[in-house]
């Protein structure tokens, strides 16, 4: 069977101590192949190598970054859809989504290989004669990268981007039910001839790998995507080591529909967006809140969108839902659904896993949850909606910020003013307008509250890599 392997020092390689995991097929809940523990002496290893790594890859001048990451974008490219192929089956989603994905990831790291000659400093104003003043942008060193399950190619290359164009080294420890879409984007740059020690990749066992990464005084950086709860314990590490972090963590999507736009073509593009990647994704539109004017309209044709959803393996391309990443998601789901209904919510259609082999489930659509409903609650991330009515402006407002997240949120108008108003009374770290498209390459991606802090994307994507230096220069004397 295959295994997936460790990526350090520019070798690739089994665990130290013969130790793996299962990679399973969430469409059939098969192994589908092996992947390599990495033990504490495997942790040890790729530490050195990044420190190693860092200090050739700092003096690399970011032109010559720049060449090389264009080179595994070029390298990636090519395999675009080899890649999809190994990520739906680890992962599930469906394989025109998986391309899109690799599209994506290809896209965040193009510009962020253009980014890298761009980490300008700045020259200050002189305050005492013959003083020069100036700041400079250095990487900031070897970084400990952890992402998660639900993008196994997106958030691997934002963070590797954001790192290599810093000049930084990275470690990366991806999901371990996804890492063979993680190796295959760090073989384009092994591929492209990045030098050994700068780009990692470990897995095994997450709580023993990030505690011993973060501890490693080698690591001045972590950059963590995943739940809130996991979030904070790695920031507790992260304060110890007074370490840079950045947090991209959960979200409970607010979509504010006012009766201004077509109920049933905002419907239907609501369960479109809803139904990527089956709802596992941070920033999932989740609460519906319909202007009552449109409400019965737009509620009865969402639900009818939904229930037509095909539902099936990502291999079969008239899928157009997949399952869920791992049976951990349908008791979630599960859970959600029978305390909703336990709090009086009503089930408008969906509520159970589909009788097959794989984790598939319903799409699910509640009306009128009540606020203290765990859906409500803990971020559902899985296909599961809800949607009440609004009347007033100021209570809407208040409903969608009642959450202690604020990654997303949306608002369907034809109104620029209450389009306006609304952008700025969301508690979120980016809104959209009439659409469900939240992140492109030169966008910072972020949340505020519970959902984290730091950006990916954008030029704040790069300078989450750098430290300022401020450099006061006195002049000898007069020439
Ligand atoms: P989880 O919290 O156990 O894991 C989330 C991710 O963090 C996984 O990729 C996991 O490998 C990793 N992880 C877990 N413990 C870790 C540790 N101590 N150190 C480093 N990495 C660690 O939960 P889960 O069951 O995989 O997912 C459940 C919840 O996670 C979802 O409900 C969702 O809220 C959240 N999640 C968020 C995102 C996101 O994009 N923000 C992605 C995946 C999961």
């Amino acid at each position: 069977m295959r295994e997936s392997l460790l990526y350090i020092d520019g070798q690739w390689t089994g665990s130290s101590d013969g130790q793996t995991f299962d990679i399973v097929n969430p469409s059939t809940e098969e192994v589908i192949a092996k992947g390599a523990w990495a033990s504490k002496k495997d942790l040890d290893s790729a530490l050195a190598a990044a420190l190693k790594g860092f200090h050739a890859w700092r003096s690399v001048s970011p032109y010559d970054r720049s060449r090389l990451m264009r080179k595994a974008v070029a390298v990636l490219e090519s395999r675009r859809e080899d890649i999809a192929r190994i990520m739906t089956l680890e992962q599930g989603k469906t394989l025109a989504e998986a391309s899109g994905e690799m599209g994506v990831c290809i896209a965040n790291l193009e510009w962020m290989a253009e980014e890298a000659t761009r980490g300008y400093g700045r020259v200050l104003p002189e305050r005492t004669a013959n003083l020069r003043q100036h700041m400079i942008k250095q990487p900031i060193g070897p970084v400990a990268a952890f992402s998660p399950w639900n993008f196994p190619a997106q958030t691997p290359g934002r963070k590797i981007g954001g790192a290599l164009a810093a000049g930084c080294s990275i470690i990366l420890k991806p999901s371990e039910e996804t890492p063979m879409t993680a190796a295959e984007i760090v073989r384009a740059f092994h591929d492209a001839g990045l030098p050994p020690g700068v780009l990692n990749l470990v897995h095994g066992h997450p709580a023993e790998i990030s505690e011993h990464l973060i501890k490693s005084p080698i690591i001045r950086k972590i950059s963590f995507t995943g739940s809130t709860a996991v979030g904070k314990g790695l920031l507790h590490l992260a304060a110890d080591g007074v370490k840079r972090a950045t947090m991209e963590l959960g979200g409970h999507s607010p979509v504010v529909v006012f009766d201004d736009v077509d109920p049933v073509s905002a419907a239907k593009q609501a369960v479109a967006a809803k139904m990527r990647n089956a709802g596992q994704v941070c920033t999932s539109p989740t609460r519906f809140y319909v202007q009552d004017g449109i409400y019965k309209e737009f509620r009865d044709a969402f639900v009818e969108e939904a229930r037509a959803i095909r539902i099936g393996d990502g291999m079969d391309p008239s899928t157009q839902m997949g399952p869920l990443a791992n049976a951990r998601r349908v008791a979630a789901m599960q859970a959600m659904v029978e305390d909703a209904l336990d709090r009086h919510a009503k089930l408008l259609c969906g509520g159970k896993r589909i009788d097959r082999p794989g984790y598939y489930f319903e799409f699910t659509v509640l009306e009128d949850v009540p606020r203290n409903a765990k859906m409500k609650a803990e971020e559902p991330f899985g296909p599961m909606a809800s949607i009440e009515r609004f009347n007033d402006f100021e209570q809407v407002c208040r409903n969608a910020n009642d959450t202690p997240y604020g990654l997303a949120a949306y608002a369907l108008t034809d109104s620029a003013s209450r389009a306006a108003a609304i952008s700025e009374a969301f508690e979120a770290g980016v809104v959209a307008i009439n659409n469900y498209s939240v992140s492109t390459p030169a966008s910072p991606l972020g949340g505020v509250k519970d959902s984290g802090y730091g950006f990916e994307g954008g030029m704040e994507g790069l300078d989450a890599y750098l430290i300022s230096k401020s450099v006061m220069h006195k002049l000898a004397g007069p020439l």
